[in-house]
């Protein structure tokens, strides 16, 4: 705040002679004459707010002043969402982004963005065609379904199926399957938005097949079940059984629709994982309709897809919710691409990223580990020791959720007593390119389950500078 008794008066230059000056002009040619004179205000605002608040008493210098103007151009220019290493050792990380998609899929993304394509248009008869045609016979294909919609996310899909199923009907749920998943979406709170009455079923611990067949009435228009993915009941309890479920929906002549959240493709008990139901399994146990994430297990691009029984999926189809949920031509390019490399299951863990991460050697990342730690040492040195620690890594997003991966982290714990994990983790952050670890017990774990790029990391670790070390 500026001062009122003295009255200090700031010489600054003005917005046209920083313009006309020799080094601005180079930054016009890379930066555009608008962003730059943008940043030359701002830079001088600054100025005249930091002299007036006596912060900077030095004279702003030209060369003072383009350096901000630099650096607020820098800043400027700086994509967002940016880039970072995900080594929480959570795999599938919702607030990172989730699944790292494989290059098939960004050349598809890639190829789809730069040009026009037979996106809804038939090449054979020169007609109009559907969006969901790239998709919907390799969904089929992989999940014994009789057709299939993609929507934005499962979260859409779930959305689209109740307003389309069920509008102003009721819904048998179990109240042991009333779900929260991060941000905000709710079983009971979609119910309500979609238009549809939530009938609960059984009690939060155990339901059983007569408490379902207590709830269903006239009004009843669908019975859904959803896969608690990210949290188990222990202890007493119980739940009906999909193939049961299904058996009183075919005598009711309702629907069984069950939400998997998450849903594998693919058996993930012979690649070393945890059993996590898949989507043929799921159908072929008489559920109608399935709906499931483009980017959990899947390992694709945001999506949801419903896959199922045709009539209900047509049902969907005249929804015209349907056009508000749909998925535009990048998403349908690259999920094509991944649902292509699930032909070949044999090879699925080593070119799909997702399955790569969560399947990969503790031993290989030993080896990882201990090319690192030499580099990380010496930049740390005297303010930090760092060791190979084992750890356990989670699959994330609600799959799999009590299952743990036996992993190997970095730990960087601060020497000095009081620097605690939170002021590293802050550093690791603050580099060029983030590295986002995990604090436990005072050090920084850096989990190397998703680490790809061993030369980039090392190129990172050389920027850990002892400027930004920890304050002792
Ligand atoms: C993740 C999840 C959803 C939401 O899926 P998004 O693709 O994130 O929209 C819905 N239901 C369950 C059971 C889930 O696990």
């Amino acid at each position: 705040m500026p001062s009122k008794k003295k009255s200090v008066t700031v010489k600054l230059p003005s917005v046209d002679r920083v313009l006309g000056l020799t080094r601005t002009e180079e930054l016009i040619t890379a930066f555009g004459r608008t962003a730059v004179k943008k940043a030359v205000r701002g830079a001088l605002a600054y100025a005249r707010a930091a002299a007036l608040a006596e912060i900077d008493t030095k004279t702003a210098s030209d060369d003072n002043l383009l350096d901000a103007v630099e650096r607020f151009l820098h800043a400027a220019a700086q994509t967002s969402p940016r880039r970072v290493f995900n080594l929480t050792g959570i795999v599938i990380h919702t607030n990172l982004g989730r699944s790292p998609l494989p290059e098939v899929a960004i050349e598809a993304m890639a190829e789809a963005a730069r040009g026009a394509l037979d996106l809804e248009y038939d090449l054979t008869s020169g007609r109009r065609g559907s969006r969901d045609d790239h998709l919907q016979q390799l969904i089929c294909d992989l999940t014994g379904a009789e057709a299939a919609t993609v929507v934005n996310n499962n979260a859409a899909a779930v959305l689209l199926v109740l307003n389309s199923l069920a509008l102003r009907k009721e819904v048998a749920v179990s109240r042991g399957e009333l779900i929260e998943i991060g941000g905000s979406f709710r079983i009971p709170d979609i119910m309500a938005r979609a238009g549809c009455k939530l009938v609960e079923v059984g009690t939060t611990n155990r339901t059983h097949l007569n408490d379902y067949a207590d709830a269903v009435s006239a009004r009843t228009a669908m019975i859904m079940k959803v896969h608690t993915s990210n949290y188990v009941v222990e202890g007493f309890s119980a739940s009906v059984a999909a193939n049961d479920l299904a058996v009183l929906a075919h005598e009711k002549g309702l629907p069984l629709v069950i939400d998997l959240g998450s849903g594998s493709l693919v058996d993930l008990q012979p690649m070393g994982l945890p059993h996590e139901p898949t989507v043929r399994d799921t159908l072929a146990s008489g559920a109608h309709l399935v709906t499931f994430s483009g980017d959990k297990l899947l390992g694709g691009p945001q999506a949801g897809i419903i896959a199922g029984c045709a009539e209900l999926i047509a049902k969907i189809n005249r929804n015209p919710m349907k056009r508000a949920l749909r998925v535009d031509k990048l998403t349908i390019a690259a999920l094509g691409a991944v649902l292509r490399l699930y032909a070949d299951p044999d090879r699925l863990a080593e070119r799909l990223p997702v399955l790569r991460h969560l399947t990969r050697n503790p031993k290989e990342l030993t080896a990882l580990a201990r090319r690192l730690v030499p580099v990380l040492s010496k930049q740390l040195e005297g303010v930090a020791e760092v060791t190979i620690v084992d750890c356990m890594s989670q699959v994330g997003s609600g799959s799999l959720p009590v299952e743990r991966l036996p992993s190997i982290a970095l730990s960087i714990k601060p020497r000095a007593r009081g620097g605690g994990g939170a002021e590293l983790s802050a550093v690791f952050r603050g580099l060029p390119v983030p590295v986002i670890g995990r604090i436990s017990k005072g050090a920084l774990l850096l989990d190397l389950r998703c680490l790809d790029d061993e030369n980039e990391i090392l190129s990172q670790f050389y920027h850990v500078s002892l400027r930004n070390k920890p304050a002792k």
